[in-house]
């Protein structure tokens, strides 16, 4: 998943990059109010960890913003203060969920596991394709029922691809989703990912599903793309 974290005190930030990229997320980052707003609007994030006080723009004032702007993606609040008049203006602007710091890692990503669940379950319950599977509950993948075991990375390219069936993925537009924005297009380690997935889901099967569109990307399809 891709996560967006607005964070201005540097070794909070660090703390929860690490964390998130340990459990396979991709993340971006911003250090203000102004910056967190601008990048939630132009990417597309499954989850955004907001602090509530922040340079520039204040986290409640960015979540309102975002949301009148129709951007729907779940907000975690982070903020130093537990005081209940926070908690009701930042559930009021439009976050869901409310993290008091100093908090322990493990909370925190109990949070993010709960708001990505919910999220997921809101968008689709099983991802098909073919006699192709993945559950993001479970994160279990099967093709023609038989379990297939993933990397967290391969997963994460996976099911970003079976989001996406039939539609050409550029290498920029895979690893701004899949990695983060730092990510460089020129590298090859998408065209490396993909072959690992090839051999795990496609080997061994009369369809291939992976299809590589030649000087574009990668579509995901159980019809032939046009030569
Ligand atoms: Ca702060």
């Amino acid at each position: 998943m891709k996560i967006l974290v607005v964070e201005d005190e540097e070794r909070v930030s660090q703390f929860i990059q690490k964390g998130l990229r340990e459990e396979g997320h991709a993340v971006d980052v911003a250090f203000d109010g102004e910056e967190g707003g601008f990048l939630a609007e132009v990417n597309d994030y499954d989850l955004i960890i907001l602090d509530l006080m922040l340079p520039k723009k204040n986290g409640i004032m960015v979540c309102g913003e975002i949301r009148e702007r129709g951007v729907a993606t779940p907000v975690l609040m982070l903020t130093a203060r537990d005081s209940t008049d926070d908690k009701v203006r930042g559930l009021d602007a439009g976050a869901d969920d409310y993290l008091t710091k100093p908090f322990a890692f493990e909370e925190l990503l109990a949070r993010v596991r709960a708001l990505l669940r919910r999220r997921s379950e809101a968008k689709t319950p099983t991802l098909k394709i073919a006699d192709l599977e993945l559950d993001p509950m479970s994160r279990r993948v099967t093709r023609d029922g038989n379990p297939i075991r993933l990397t967290t990375k391969e997963y994460a390219l996976l099911e970003y691809m079976m989001r996406n069936t039939n539609k050409v993925l550029s290498r920029t537009l895979i690893g701004e989703h899949v990695w983060d924005m730092n990510f460089d297009p020129e590298s090859n380690v998408i065209d490396v990912y993909v072959s690992h997935l090839r051999n795990k889901v496609d080997k061994g099967f009369a369809l291939s599903l992976i299809h590589t569109m030649r000087g574009q990307g990668y579509m995901l399809s159980d019809e032939a793309p046009p030569a």
